[in-house]
C-alpha cells in the first residue's frame, strides 16, 4: 500500500473489525502525541490484513480484537 498516513489523527473512534469503541485517544483528541494503549502492544499481521483497505492505517483496532487474535 502507497497510501501516505493522514497528517492527523482521524476521528475514528470504532473499531473497524466489530464496530465497537477501540479506546483510541489519538482519535480522540486529533494529536499523534496523545498517549495511546495501542503503541504498547504488537498487532499481529493476521489481524491488520482483516482490516478493510479503506480503513488500514487510519482507524484503531480496539483491544478487544486485538488480545482475541492473539
Ligand atoms: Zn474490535
Amino acid at each position: 500500500m502507497n497510501t501516505a498516513p493522514p497528517a492527523r489523527p482521524l476521528p475514528e473512534m470504532r473499531c473497524p473489525l466489530c464496530g465497537g469503541p477501540n479506546g483510541c485517544l489519538p482519535a480522540a483528541t486529533g494529536r499523534f502525541d496523545t498517549p495511546c494503549w495501542c503503541r504498547d502492544i504488537a498487532f499481529p499481521a493476521s489481524l491488520l490484513a482483516q482490516v478493510p483497505a479503506d480503513k488500514a492505517g487510519r482507524a484503531c483496532v480496539c483491544a478487544k480484537c486485538a488480545q482475541s487474535a492473539a
